[in-house]
């Protein structure tokens, strides 16, 4: 058993809350923020990143399933675009200020090495609230195997996020001065992470990954470190300046520091569907924190999926097949192979030509799957959900 004490860093926490009720998130301040409008929103190409999930579960309750993690992952895709259902619920006074980060999240599908990976490591504790744990120098458990966490998977080409259970906060963000360390990246408590079909759950959208995303990219919390007003503020211009974090979902308008609160922003602490959008420049912020700080974790298609416009694939699913079905001429030998989450070999197959492959995929347990296909100097990887 290794020595632990159970307290959060000191400069993670701020215990605003009510005894006995959850901190919506853990971080204090993230960094200064500064050259928030060096880039204009015109010039903005799409940029995709890479996630790597840590599941860390004592319960199997906790062990939270790849297809919720896709799930997660629809919801932070469309939160980040700008093109979430909900955005209408925006008060009309901060409708022009809608930013849209343009920032894609995939899962994982190759290793840095460029082979099929699921994204995912998973891996039962006996230790309790895990999240909370700190070595007695100073480590996040969690974030540790030889402390039973978890090591951080190449942190400087991919977004770490670990899944374990925390009694103190919803989530917490490792600040910008850690970026590429292995300390780097989010911790979620499973309650906050994903879809919960809970009507009395305050995190039932997955938008305590949106928040924290948030941080990872430089945004303070609207009212700066410090409550009040004329102290310090979250250093965005198109943010009103705010007294105190909100909880739960108010009516609009609120009125501190002498104007109308923009407590629908996804860096204030109301629930989740009231949480609704970032500013423009928030995202100016987080775009410029992505390609100065952060550069590493950008990928590319031909990165992700590299040489695959030379295979010209497509690959259709009904409930009970996978139908592969290539368009190019000819490949050479060719290998596709067929991947469980855990890294497990499904399904291969050796071909020569290949026009259409179908596979039948009805008796393979439910799951998320990965489809590899490898040619000399060729390849394509592909994530799916299948089986009964
Ligand atoms: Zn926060």
């Amino acid at each position: 058993m290794y020595p632990v004490i159970h307290y959060i860093f000191i400069f993670l926490c701020i215990p605003i809350f009510l005894i006995g009720q959850k901190e919506r998130c853990g971080n204090e301040h993230i960094a200064p923020v500064t050259g928030s409008s060096q880039l204009k929103a015109e010039t903005r190409s799409i940029k995709t990143i890479q996630l790597v999930f840590h599941v860390l579960y004592k319960v199997e309750e906790e062990n939270i399933s790849a297809q919720d993690i896709l799930e997660q992952i629809d919801r932070i895709n469309l939160d980040f675009a700008g093109k979430n259902e909900d955005l209408g619920l925006v008060p009309d006074v901060f409708q022009d200020l809608i930013g849209k980060a343009n920032i894609t999240f995939v899962l994982a599908s190759e290793t840095v090495d460029g082979l099929p990976f699921s994204g995912i490591f998973r891996q039962q504790t006996d230790l309790d609230n895990i999240a909370n744990q700190i070595s007695i120098d100073g480590k996040q458990v969690i974030k540790y195997k030889l402390l039973g966490g978890s090591d951080a998977y190449f942190p400087e080409s991919y977004i770490n996020i670990w899944i374990g259970r925390s009694d103190e906060v919803f989530g917490v963000t490792a600040p910008l001065d850690l970026a590429g360390t292995g300390d780097d990246g989010i911790i979620i408590t499973p309650d906050a992470f994903g879809i919960i079909e809970d009507p009395e759950s305050v995190t039932n959208l997955g938008r305590t990954l949106t928040h924290e995303l948030g941080h990872y990219f430089g945004l303070n919390h609207l009212w700066g470190t410090s409550k009040g007003c004329g102290n310090d503020d979250d250093g965005i211009e198109d943010t009103p300046e705010q007294e105190a974090p909100y909880s739960d979902c108010p009516e609009f308008p609120q009125v501190t520091c002498g104007s109308a609160d923009m407590f629908m922003n996804f860096m204030d602490f109301t629930n989740d569907d009231c949480l609704l959008f970032f500013s423009q420049e928030q995202v100016n912020v987080m775009r410029t924190t992505l390609e100065e700080i952060r550069s590493g974790i950008i990928v590319t298609t031909s990165d992700i999926s590299s040489h695959t416009h030379d295979f010209d694939i497509t690959v259709s699913q009904s409930d009970f097949e996978l139908t592969i079905t290539n368009d190019s001429s000819s490949l050479g030998e060719t290998t596709l192979a067929i991947y469980s989450t855990a890294g497990q070999l499904i399904h291969k197959d050796m071909l020569n030509e290949l026009f259409v492959h179908v596979i039948d995929t009805n008796q393979w347990p439910r799951g998320v799957y990965i489809l590899a296909i490898y040619a000399v100097d060729q390849r394509f990887t592909h994530t799916f959900v299948a089986g009964y």
